[in-house]
């Protein structure tokens, strides 16, 4: 058992039965039965149940959307925009399982044909910032290619996966086709990395633990996706409007409390323009509403856990910090894991809260002199996962976006992530691309078939 505490109060939410090794394996079996017949039904059928799932999901949407508020703390309005999303991806992945065509590639005395066959079982491995979007991402593209299913949330936001669980069944899908099991990360995580049957692994999470998991895949080739940390860089040329630019910037940090691994934690701004930005900045956060998620008009809610809180205030003790927003004192929200919104002034590109993944509302800002030293500061740094840059300039635009190393990123503008473009990491940000026409691919091996016309 484990108890879920609400990050908005600090109370007991309710117990949830955490999985064993034995009932994990047990899954992961029922998962390997249920894939011989869910690779054999028809592309137009497969496509339909996907269909009627998103459809079921969408009329729990609002349901699912409190659950989240509940468990995670997220602001109404992003849990409503994340239960769309795992009904959008379904939608969007429903269209390709009549659309997984291979190639017919000439050769001489005969035929040959390219498939793209599933790969049997798909381990989905959830980190608890965005429990919603992140399990569909892994399991729409894996259901779609023909693959069965088994999916960990994080131990701490387990209820909005259990129910997509529960409606997959509802919406028709074989039992064992798409499975859910709630349980630690040392535990379950630990066996879908052992067990043979799962032949690969879509995981999202922490880098760390991202490195510990392709290292035990490699002992059976189990194929991996990984979506790790970011520290992703948002830099600011002299320009553009630049009380638009600051306005921008804390939404991209903050939203989600800065949990969030495509957060444009490092502000890179152009000397010239630097005390000005500040000063707009200040403005901007000062403006941040954090209140209770509950309320449609919450900008930002607590951290996930206390652990987390902590983890975050060791940065933020330590910074030097320009503008601090404010937190609920009021009961019983006083006792959650409440943290302000904050711009810490780095005092180098060494300083820790500059270079590390905070995953909370600490943004830092740096000046930086011209083009080629923006670039230098933005690529400093391990992670490579998403970026932004204002400039007026489109040459210059152009130029920053491809020497930045990163996977995502948007010029005049924070993009957030969409469904149906490539998401995915440079460098220690992972490997493997998740969502966008590809992704279906990413969950099957090519087989090259040769027929013979003598
Ligand atoms: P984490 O430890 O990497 O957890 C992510 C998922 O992996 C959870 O479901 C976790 O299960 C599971 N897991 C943990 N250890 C495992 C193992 N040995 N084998 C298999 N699965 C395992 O991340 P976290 O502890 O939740 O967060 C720590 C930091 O990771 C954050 O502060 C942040 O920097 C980063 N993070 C990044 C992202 C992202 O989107 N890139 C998301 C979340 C966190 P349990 O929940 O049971 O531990
Ligand atoms: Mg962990």
């Amino acid at each position: 058992m484990s108890t879920l505490i609400s990050p908005v109060t600090g109370t007991a939410l309710q117990d949830v039965r955490l999985a064993s090794a034995a009932e994990a394996d047990a899954a992961i079996e029922a998962a390997h039965a249920a894939f011989p017949a869910w690779r054999a039904v028809s592309p137009g059928d497969r496509a339909r149940l996907l269909r009627r799932f998103a459809a079921v999901v969408d009329e729990h949407l609002e349901e699912l959307a409190q659950l989240e508020v509940r468990n995670a703390g997220h602001t109404v309005g992003n849990a409503r925009w994340e239960a769309g999303n795992v009904r959008d991806v379904l939608n969007y992945f429903s269209g390709s399982p009549e659309r997984l065509s291979g190639r017919q590639i000439p050769v001489a005395g005969g035929l040959d044909v390219t498939f793209y066959e599933p790969l049997g079982v798909v381990g989905v491995i959830v980190p608890w910032n965005f429990p919603m979007p992140i399990a569909g991402w892994g399991f729409a593209p894996a259901l779609a290619a023909g693959n069965t299913v088994v999916l960990k949330p994080a131990e701490v936001t387990p209820l909005t996966a259990i129910r997509l669980g529960e409606l997959a069944l509802e919406a028709g899908l074989p039992e064992g086709v798409f499975t859910v099991i709630p349980g630690k990360g040392s535990v379950v995580g630990q066996r879908f990395v052992g067990h043979p049957a799962v032949r690969k692994i879509c995981f999202t999470g922490s880098t760390a633990v991202g490195k510990q998991i392709m290292a035990g895949a490699a002992d059976q080739l189990k194929r991996v996706t990984l979506e790790l940390g970011g520290k992703s860089a948002n830099i600011v040329f002299d320009d553009v409007d630049l009380e638009a630019a600051a306005a921008a910037a804390p939404g991209a940090a903050f939203d989600n409390a800065g949990q969030d691994c495509c957060a444009r934690s490092r502000v890179l701004v152009q000397a010239s323009v630097y005390e000005r930005f500040l000063g707009h900045l200040e403005t901007a956060v000062s403006a941040i509403a954090v209140r209770d998620p509950a309320d449609a008009t919450s900008d930002m809610g607590p951290l996930i856990s206390s652990g987390q809180l902590a983890a975050v205030r060791r940065y933020s003790d330590a910074a030097d910090i320009a503008v601090r927003g404010s937190v609920p004192t009021d009961d019983p929200l006083s006792s959650g894991f409440w943290h302000p919104p904050m711009v810490a002034l780095p005092r180098s590109p060494r300083d820790p809260v500059w270079t590390e993944e905070i995953f909370g509302p600490v943004l830092s800002v740096l000046p930086f002199t011209d083009e080629a030293d923006a670039i230098r500061l933005a690529n400093d740094t391990e992670y490579g996962l998403s970026g932004s840059i204002f400039t007026r300039d489109v040459g210059r635009a152009l130029r920053v976006a491809r020497a930045v190393e990163a996977g995502n990123l948007s010029v005049n503008s924070h993009s957030s992530v969409r469904y149906w473009t490539p998401f995915g990491g440079f460098k220690q940000s992972g490997i493997g691309r998740e969502l966008g026409p590809d992704a279906p691919h990413s969950f099957t091996d090519v087989k090259n078939v040769f027929l013979s016309s003598e």
